[in-house]
């Protein structure tokens, strides 16, 4: 097995950049520790405001959502019965991809799940019946000191694990184990592999990502990921740019011939994901002014027949510090949902029927084939 690729070292290099950028003074008056951390604070305050300025500006032709979904009938849009309780577990990674939605990064330590946050989650699964999955995403999920027990505890309760890995986790020191512990619990690994070419994937998610993910599907099929019943491994494809996936099952089998013939590696399915016009995604296409163009191209391309399937409809998000949203998406912008956090809930089950949240981004995923954490809808 390759070297550990040592996340201390990035976090170092994470903590070394920010006090580059800590703020010592402001109008000559010299600051706290504190006091600096609070004008960050403002500073990525007033960051979000403009990026939430930008993309009304770029999408003011297109139609709300909330209009949309009023033309097909379907408004208020209105969650089913959970069936999977998604915990976005923390925004800590080993890599900064350039797509990422929460903007996961080795400097975000502070955005963690507590062991008290976490404990409470499972209280609410096993009051549950309903709800039959845990789905555990980050940041990189197991790199949550509590990450383990999260696993053990619903697996206790006889609910479907997944876990959303990022398949270079496995080298991060303290982590050798980590592809045992998984089969060990028939955990249903869910791993990014933005393109079958080291190219495109190293240019969306860092250098020596391919190589290193393809080592780790390795170590994963040895274990019966991707060949045993009960040891699922399904890959996920992004696009490379501001364009709709192209047919999920083509992709499906050209992954599987190139995977198979090139690296000797297998997997169950493939699930193609729609880039969301959010965060560090939303702005690459704002510099390079097309943001109001795949905007457009998502709303032109809206498909009523993925609003059965949107993913909000049977599924709850928990964020790290508990606080409750319809997905991770609306997490990322802070489009809040109602009851507000997992302590004013009795269980995920009594969570159906309620009004989902919508905005213009929904619109990535109702274009073409639909998108979710599933893959494709239709
Ligand atoms: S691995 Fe996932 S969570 Fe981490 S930076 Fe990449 S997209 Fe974000
Ligand atoms: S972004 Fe997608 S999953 Fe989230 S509320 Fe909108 S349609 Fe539902």
């Amino acid at each position: 097995m390759r070297a550990s690729r040592r996340l201390s070292s990035l976090v170092a290099d994470a903590a070394r950049q920010r006090l580059r950028h800590r703020i010592d003074s402001v109008d000559g008056k010299p600051l706290t520790l504190g006091e600096s951390l609070d004008v960050v604070r403002r500073r990525e305050a007033q960051k979000e405001q403009r990026r939430a300025e930008a993309i009304q500006e770029a999408t003011r032709s297109v139609l709300p959502f909330k209009e949309r979904l009023r033309q097909e009938g379907v408004s208020p849009l209105l969650t089913d019965q959970p069936i999977t309780l998604q915990i976005n577990i923390g925004k800590l990674c080993n890599l900064t991809c350039r797509h990422c939605h929460v903007e996961s990064s080795p400097s975000k330590r502070r955005e963690n799940m507590h062991g008290e946050v976490l404990d409470r989650c499972l209280e609410l699964l096993s009051r549950s019946s309903s709800t039959t999955t845990l789905d555990i995403t980050g940041g990189a999920p197991e790199l949550n000191p509590h990450f383990r027990r999260l696993v053990s505890g619903a697996t206790a309760m006889g609910k479907q694990v997944i876990d959303r890995c990022n398949l270079v986790v496995l080298f991060e020191e303290g982590m050798e184990d980590l592809a045992q512990f998984l089969a060990e619990h028939r955990v249903h690994v869910v791993a990014s592999l933005p393109c079958y070419t080291e190219d495109n994937t190293d240019k969306q998610r860092g250098k020596r990502v391919h190589k290193d993910s393809v080592e780790a599907i390795r170590i994963l099929n040895r274990l019966g990921y991707g060949r045993d019943e009960g040891l699922r491994l399904d890959l996920v494809y992004n696009p490379g740019g501001a364009f709709l996936p192209p047919p999920q099952a083509q992709l499906e089998a050209d992954y599987r011939s190139r995977l198979r013939d090139e690296h000797g590696i297998v997997f169950d399915s493939l699930l193609a994901l729609t880039n969301m016009p959010i965060k560090r995604f939303a702005d690459d296409l704002e510099r390079s002014g097309g943001l109001s163009a795949y905007m457009s191209d998502l709303a032109a391309n809206f498909n009523a027949a993925t609003l059965p399937g949107l993913m909000c409809r049977d599924t709850v998000n928990v964020q790290w510090d508990g606080t409750i949203y319809d997905c991770d998406f609306n997490a990322a912008l802070n489009l809040s949902s109602v009851p507000r956090d997992v302590w004013s809930i009795g269980s995920i089950d009594e969570l159906a029927g309620r009004a989902i949240t919508t905005a213009k981004h929904c619109y990535g995923c109702t274009a073409g084939s639909g998108s979710s954490c599933g893959g494709t809808l239709v």
